[in-house]
């Protein structure tokens, strides 16, 4: 049985005390709720994750993630943050590869590969982000970078390993720009994915893992595109900076 999954990626939002609202707000919407089988995973920046960690705690269902992490163990990286620190506050998962992290920050294949590495030898399950961007997509090229993404970040690992982590397929073009990936888009991309993982790791493992999508997903949107096939979720930018949107995202399973 596959995990439903829908996670909140707040990016680089939010004070402390911001922080805390917005949690108190999801849980009590969460606790208004019909309680659900759908796994909820808050992923706010750093300083964040020790004070929200204390506060969700116990709660089924719900846990933390980080945004990202540092490929080394430890060591003179001023301003990283290292996968035994994330445990330590609390942490489950952890995004790796998000596109603004390639794009801004230059992280290639090949580093994300590492840092998965390094995540999961600390016992982290990393939500790893793929897609295209625009210019890909328009001259037909979105099959090949994410089969280039999943062969040079994840098919080194062993089939235990692939087993736990999550896939994110997030097009670029949607992401933060209202532009969602309609849900054949969306399901093409989700099917070809667990093909090229079935390839590799067998039909067991690739029927089971969670593949989320993620790309201007919102209160409206996420019905219909939770409904695809091979569709467990979302990973939500914007929309999960408001507890009453994020909520109707998590209800969207109803
Ligand atoms: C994201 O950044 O992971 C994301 C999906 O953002 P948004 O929902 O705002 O498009």
């Amino acid at each position: 049985m596959r995990k439903k999954i829908v996670a909140g990626n707040w990016k680089m939002n939010n004070t402390i005390n911001e922080g805390l609202l917005l949690v108190d707000e999801i849980l009590k919407g969460l606790s208004e709720n019909q309680e659900s089988d759908v796994l909820k995973i808050i992923a706010p920046s750093f300083i964040h994750l020790n004070s929200i960690s204390n506060k969700i705690s116990g709660i089924k269902n719900l846990e933390l993630a980080a945004q990202d992490c540092h490929q080394a163990e430890l060591g003179a990286y001023t301003g990283e943050v290292s996968a035994k620190m994330l445990v330590s506050t609390g942490c489950k998962y952890v995004i790796i590869g998000h596109s603004e992290r390639r794009q801004y920050f230059l992280e290639s294949n090949e580093l994300l590969a590492k840092k998965v590495d390094t995540a999961m030898a600390n016992g982290l399950i990393p939500i790893f982000c793929i897609g295209e961007n625009l210019s890909q997509r328009n001259i037909n090229q979105h099959f090949d970078v994410i089969k280039e993404q999943l062969q040079k970040s994840l098919f080194h690992l062993s089939a235990n390993d692939f087993s736990k982590l999550i896939v994110a397929y997030e097009p670029v073009w949607a992401i933060g720009t209202g532009n969602t990936a309609s849900s054949e888009q969306v399901q093409e991309i989700h099917s070809f994915i667990r093909l090229e993982v079935e390839k590799k790791y067998g039909v067991e493992i690739s029927s089971r893992f969670s593949i989320l999508y993620g790309g201007s997903c919102n209160a409206q949107n996420a019905k219909e595109l939770f409904a695809c096939a091979d569709v467990d979720g979302g990973l939500i930018g914007g929309a999960s900076l408001k507890a009453v949107d994020f909520i109707k995202i998590i209800n969207s399973f109803l």
